[in-house]
């Protein structure tokens, strides 16, 4: 019998380097960091560049093949409730919480070496590298951080000396992980529907009830909601608990998982369901502000469930880009057919418009915690809509991905099929489409965020100065302003309209803003000297998801340059038709 010969003409991105393979990463950190921040990241992002396409990629294949199991009785019958983990994913915990400390480079100096804080923008280009590689891991990691972030800020001092330490450790062994307790089964999108209820006795808490969804069972915190026993209907009423695993004499916290759910994706993270019997729980900030204050905590994760959808659609990306370059049909490689170099071309726009409004929105939300009340107002509002309008954009490019690699995008040994699946859950946890799509009108009535975004949209677009980028931004100006003004009536018509016209509200200003900032980037490009790369993807862009223009009208620029735009190439000035 003949081997067949290595690869056969199947291409894999296993043993790439992740960040090397992305040239546009480096460039739009660039265009949203502090200047020397990307130059101090860099060794950080190659690093991870590499692990995320060779040891991460691995483990996080095994993860998957072999999820978490419970075991809820030890041999003596005792009630234990543990969860037991295939060893691969303890090892992406110790290189995502320990080795790069993730969770703790919001809240601590010197994580990485670096002299303050990693600042949000950094952490969420090291995290899109690290989601190339593993999906599942990153809710934990992303529920730790926030949890932190929570409870720094309205926890009482010694919630915060008990718990900030552990939740914030690089050092495995003491670590402490959260998760978050909303959805029952009685609602998930309508949280004021919980029926968990929590007494007081003798000065503490006591919570009684089920949660129907909780991801990273076996936490060592949970931050939850329940009603307060009198405590009004709805959202109004409910207060936020910390509920330990652990009691501070050593004993087991009163609550039981039922089972862990079967899930279509994120696999290698066990999502159960828990039962509380009068669990201890400390009430964390004002116990009447209980969902507002979970809300800080919801905003955080879905801004990072945006970054994971984006870093999703750029491992397809590379996925289909590595398939098509390396195999051939009609004695072509895939990647010299139009109709391929089209798909390929799209899927680009995608992959690079959903980078840039995360990283945009990363910097947003450092400038709003460094007290800035108009960048609170933009992060209130672009964070609903990235969790919108990337988080679905990633289900479809993950689906061409999986299309382009053929039959084996659809077998389970290559990555498409997981990617497929996690690309679906950004969609529905942390607030369903629908859910987030009509929070971004909410943002807007209650606290006028869109007009925060629409001015700082204008003035990116002020300080534009290359003449090419000028000529492709002006028309660009007039749709702001009709879109703006679209949205301004929608918010003041009738309220069934606006609910019923609101994604489709949000894919225009989803692509407005995607736009703009490409075209931001253009404009520092083009001035270093890099050439029209950047402006070609804006013009692009624009053309397909802000203008709306007839596929059949548009032009040949992306099958052209399709090379140049995979490899970080210069692209004339030419190639960027106009309007
Ligand atoms: C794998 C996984 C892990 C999860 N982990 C957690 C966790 O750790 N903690 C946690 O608390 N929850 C968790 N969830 C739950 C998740 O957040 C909820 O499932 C989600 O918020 C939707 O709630 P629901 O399932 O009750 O759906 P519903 O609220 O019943 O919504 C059903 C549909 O109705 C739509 N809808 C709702 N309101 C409106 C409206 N006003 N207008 C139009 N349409 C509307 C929704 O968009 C959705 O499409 C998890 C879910 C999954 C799948």
């Amino acid at each position: 019998m003949t081997a067949l010969p290595p690869n056969s003409g199947m291409p894999t991105t296993r043993g790439l380097n992740f960040f090397d393979a992305d040239p546009n990463l480096f460039h739009a950190l660039r265009a949203y960091a502090a200047p020397g921040d990307v130059e101090r990241a860099l060794p950080h992002l190659r690093e991870l560049g590499r692990i995320a396409g060779s040891e991460l990629d691995e483990l996080a294949a095994r993860a998957d093949a072999n999820p978490p199991v419970l075991r809820n009785f030890d041999e003596h019958g005792n009630r234990v409730d543990e969860i037991v983990y295939d060893p691969a994913f303890v090892r992406m915990q110790e290189i995502g919480f320990s080795e790069f400390g993730f969770a703790a480079m919001s809240h601590r100096e010197g994580v990485l070496g670096w002299p303050s804080r990693i600042p949000h923008v950094i952490k969420y280009a090291l995290s899109y590298l690290f989601v190339q590689g593993e999906f599942g891991l990153f809710c934990p990691i992303s529920m730790t951080d926030s949890a932190a972030r929570v409870i720094d800020q309205f926890g009482p001092d010694e919630l915060r000396q008990r718990y900030l330490p552990g939740l914030t450790s690089t050092t495995f062994s003491s670590l402490l992980q959260s998760a978050q307790l909303l959805t029952e089964r009685t609602g998930g999108s309508d949280v004021g529907a919980n029926e968990c209820v929590a007494r007081e006795e003798n000065g503490q808490w006591l919570l009684t009830g089920e949660k129907w969804f909780c991801s990273n069972v076996g936490a060592d915190i949970h931050l939850t909601l329940a009603r307060p026993v009198g405590a009004v209907a709805g959202t109004k009423g409910l207060g936020m608990f910390l509920v330990p695993k652990t009691l501070a004499d050593g004993s087991r916290n009163r609550y039981t998982v039922r089972r862990l759910k079967e899930k279509l994706g994120s696999k290698s993270m066990p999502t159960g369901e828990y039962e509380f019997h009068d669990a201890v729980g400390y009430s964390v900030g004002d116990i009447s502000r209980g969902f507002a204050q979970m809300t800080e905590m919801i905003n955080v994760s879905r801004l990072s469930n945006g970054m994971r959808a984006a870093a999703l659609m750029r491992r397809s990306l590379l996925e289909a880009v590595t398939h098509a370059r390396g195999r051939s049909a009609f004695g072509k490689a895939l990647v010299d057919l139009p109709l391929m170099r089209e798909q390929l071309f799209e899927m680009t726009l995608d992959a690079e418009s959903a980078l840039s409004i995360v990283l945009y929105a990363a910097r947003t939300l450092d400038d709003a915690d460094s007290g800035s009340e108009f960048h609170e107002k933009v992060i209130r509002i672009v964070t609903p809509l990235i969790k919108y309008a990337v988080c679905r954009r990633a289900r479809t490019v993950a689906g061409m991905s999986m299309n382009i690699r053929g039959g084996n995008g659809y077998i389970e040994e290559w990555v498409n099929a997981r990617l497929v699946r996690d690309a679906h859950l950004g969609s529905i946890w942390e607030g369903s489409e629908n859910v987030v799509a009509l929070d971004v009108a909410r943002a807007a009535t209650r606290n006028r965020a869109h007009d925060a975004l629409f001015r700082d949209l204008e003035s990116r677009l002020d300080t534009l100065t290359d003449p090419e980028v000028l000529r492709i931004s002006q028309p660009v100006r007039l749709r702001l302003m009709e879109v703006a003004s679209r949205f301004e009536a929608l918010l003041s018509g009738d309220a069934d309209l606006r609910d019923a016209r609101m994604t489709a509200m949000c894919d225009r200003l989803a692509a407005l803003t995607c736009t703009v900032l490409l075209l931001g980037e253009a404009d520092a490009e083009a001035r270093a000297g890099l050439g029209y790369r950047k402006l070609l993807i804006a013009n692009e862009y624009r053309k397909r998801y802000l203008d709306l223009v007839d596929p059949l009208d548009l032009g040949d620029e992306g099958i052209t340059f399709l090379d140049e735009v995979l490899d970080g190439g210069r692209v004339p000035a030419a190639a960027v038709a106009g309007w």
